[in-house]
C-alpha cells in the first residue's frame, strides 16, 4: 500500500474546493491550478501551493495535458484528482499520468475506455446479466440497417451517438418516415460534437425516470453501493435537481436495481468510484443506459444519506486500502439537492458578471457546495454552474420544506440565478406529489 503525500486537483470552481477540502483533512498536501481567468479565486488560497496552468480557454488550461502535468512534476505531486468533466475521463490523460509514476484518482485506462462507448458498453453489460434498453447491439452502419432494427423492437426508437453526452446526437424517431431525415441529422451532430459520428439505437422509453446507483469498489474486488438518485428533473437532457433515496422504486425494485449494479460492478472488475445510469419505465423496468467512470456532481446527496465522504474513499482505493462492507453502509433520511446555476432562470441562458451581494443559507443539515463569494466574477468561459443547495431531512417531505426554506435564504444580486426557479420547483404540485418524468421540463 503506497500512501499519498501530494494531490494536484485538476479541476476548478466548487468540485476544486470540493475536493481541496476532503484532501486537506485526510491530513495531505493539496496543489491546486488554475487558469488566468480564475487567478483571483479564494478557494486557490487554501491549497499548499497553486499554479497557473494557461489561459482562459479550457484547452489552454484545464485541458491543457502538458501543463497540468508539469505543474504536478515541478511540485512532487504523487496523484492526481480529476474531478467531473474536463479530463476526468480523458483516458489519454490517465495513461499519462502513469508514464510519470502520479496515481489518477479513478478507474484504469481499460475499465474507462470499456465505458466510454456507450453502445459497447451496453453489450458488456448485458452479458453481465443487466437489463439493458432494447435496441441495436453495437453501432448502426447504414439507414437500411437503421430501418430494420427499428422495425424489429418497435417505433418510437432513438437514434442515439456511441461517443455522446450532454443529450447531443440524439434523435426520437416516431415511424419509419422520420428515419431518414433523423439518421442523417444524428450521424452529422454527433461527428460535430464529438468527431465520431457512429449512431446506435434503442426503443423509446416514455415518460422514463432517471434513476442512477452510486457504487464503489476496491482493488480487492470488494463493491458497494451508496444506494440510487434519481435525477429525473432535467432541463434538454441535463439534471437540475437530485435526490435519493428515489421514493417512486416500489421496495422490491429497489433492492433488484441496487443488486444488479453491483453485481455489475464486480463483474466488470470495476475499481473506484462509478455511477450505473438506468431509465425506469412506468411499470418499475429498469434498463441500463450508461456508466460514468468518475465523481459526479449530484454525489453529495448520496454522501448526505450515507454518510461516507465519496472523494476520501476515492483516494483510499487509489492508494490500495480495502472497502468497507455493504452491512456498514447505512442509509438515512432524504437528501435533496438544488444546482444553482447563473442563469436566467426563464430562458436558461447563461448570466454571467459580477455577483453584488451574496449570502448563502444555514442551519441544521444544509450545506452548500460553492466556490464564490460576494464581489466573485461569473466568468463566461466556463459552465454556469456556481454551486450546490443540499438539505437532509428524515423523509421527503420535510426536506422539500427545508429546501425551502433555505432556498428563501439564499441571496445573490448582480447577476440572475436559478435560485427562483428552485423556489418554483419547490411548490409545484406535481414536483411535490413526485409525478413527473425526465421530460416534464421539456
Ligand atoms: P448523455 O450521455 O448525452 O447525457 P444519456 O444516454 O445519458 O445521454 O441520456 C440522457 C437523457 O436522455 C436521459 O436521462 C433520458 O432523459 C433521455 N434518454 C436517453 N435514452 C433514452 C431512451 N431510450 N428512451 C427515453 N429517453 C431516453
Amino acid at each position: 500500500m503506497k500512501k499519498i503525500k501530494r494531490v494536484l486537483v485538476a479541476n476548478r470552481g466548487e468540485i476544486a474546493l470540493r475536493a481541496i477540502r476532503t484532501i486537506k483533512e485526510m491530513g495531505k498536501e493539496v496543489v491546486a491550478v488554475y487558469s488566468t481567468a480564475d487567478k483571483d479565486a479564494e478557494y486557490l488560497k487554501y491549497a499548499d501551493l497553486a499554479i497557473c496552468i494557461g489561459g482562459v480557454k479550457s484547452n489552454e488550461s484545464y485541458l491543457n495535458i502538458p501543463s497540468i502535468m508539469a505543474a504536478a512534476d515541478i511540485s512532487g505531486c504523487d496523484a492526481v484528482f480529476p474531478g467531473y468533466g474536463f479530463l476526468s475521463e480523458n483516458q489519454n490523460f490517465v495513461e499519462i499520468c502513469k508514464y510519470h509514476g502520479i496515481a489518477f484518482i479513478g478507474p484504469s485506462v481499460e475499465l474507462m475506455a470499456m465505458m466510454s462507448d456507450k453502445s459497447q458498453a451496453k453489450e458488456v453489460m448485458k452479458k453481465a446479466g443487466v437489463p439493458v434498453v432494447p435496441g441495436s447491439e453495437g453501432a448502426i452502419d447504414s439507414l437500411d440497417e437503421a430501418k430494420k432494427v427499428a422495425k424489429e423492437i418497435g417505433y418510437p426508437v432513438i437514434v442515439k451517438a456511441s461517443a455522446g453526452g450532454g443529450g447531443r446526437g440524439m434523435r426520437i424517431v416516431e415511424s419509419e418516415e422520420e428515419m431518414e431525415n433523423a439518421f442523417l441529422a444524428a450521424g452529422s451532430e454527433a461527428l460535430n460534437a464529438f468527431g465520431d459520428g457512429t449512431l446506435y439505437m434503442e426503443k423509446y422509453i416514455k415518460s422514463p425516470r432517471h434513476i442512477e446507483v452510486q457504487v464503489l469498489a476496491d482493488s480487492f474486488g470488494n463493491a458497494v453501493h451508496l444506494g440510487e438518485r434519481d435525477c429525473s428533473l432535467q432541463r434538454r437532457h441535463q439534471k437540475l435537481i437530485e435526490e435519493s433515496p428515489a421514493t417512486v422504486l416500489l421496495p422490491k425494485t429497489r433492492e433488484k436495481l441496487l443488486k444488479t449494479a453491483v453485481k455489475a460492478t464486480k463483474a466488470i472488475g470495476y475499481e473506484n468510484a462509478g455511477t450505473f445510469e438506468f431509465l425506469l419505465d412506468s411499470d418499475q423496468n429498469f434498463y441500463f443506459m450508461e456508466m460514468n467512470t468518475r465523481l459526479q456532481v449530484e454525489h453529495c446527496v448520496s454522501e448526505m444519506v450515507s454518510g461516507i465522504d465519496i472523494i476520501e474513499w476515492m483516494i483510499k482505493i487509489a492508494e490500495g486500502e480495502k472497502l468497507f462492507s455493504q452491512d456498514e453502509v447505512k442509509l438515512n433520511g432524504h437528501a435533496i439537492e438544488c444546482r444553482i446555476t447563473a442563469e436566467d432562470p426563464k430562458k436558461f441562458v447563461p448570466s454571467p458578471g459580477k455577483i453584488t451581494k451574496w449570502i448563502t443559507p444555514g442551519g441544521r443539515n444544509v450545506r452548500v457546495d460553492s466556490h464564490v463569494y460576494c464581489n466573485y466574477v461569473v466568468s463566461p468561459h466556463y459552465d454556469s454552474m456556481i454551486g450546490k443547495l443540499i438539505v437532509w431531512e428524515s423523509d421527503r417531505k420535510r426536506a422539500i420544506s427545508k429546501m425551502k426554506e433555505a432556498l428563501s435564504e439564499f441571496v445573490i444580486e448582480g447577476i440572475k440565478s436559478s435560485v427562483d426557479f428552485h423556489k418554483e420547483m419547490m411548490e409545484n404540485v406535481d414536483f411535490i406529489e413526485n409525478n413527473y418524468d425526465t421530460n416534464y421540463l421539456n
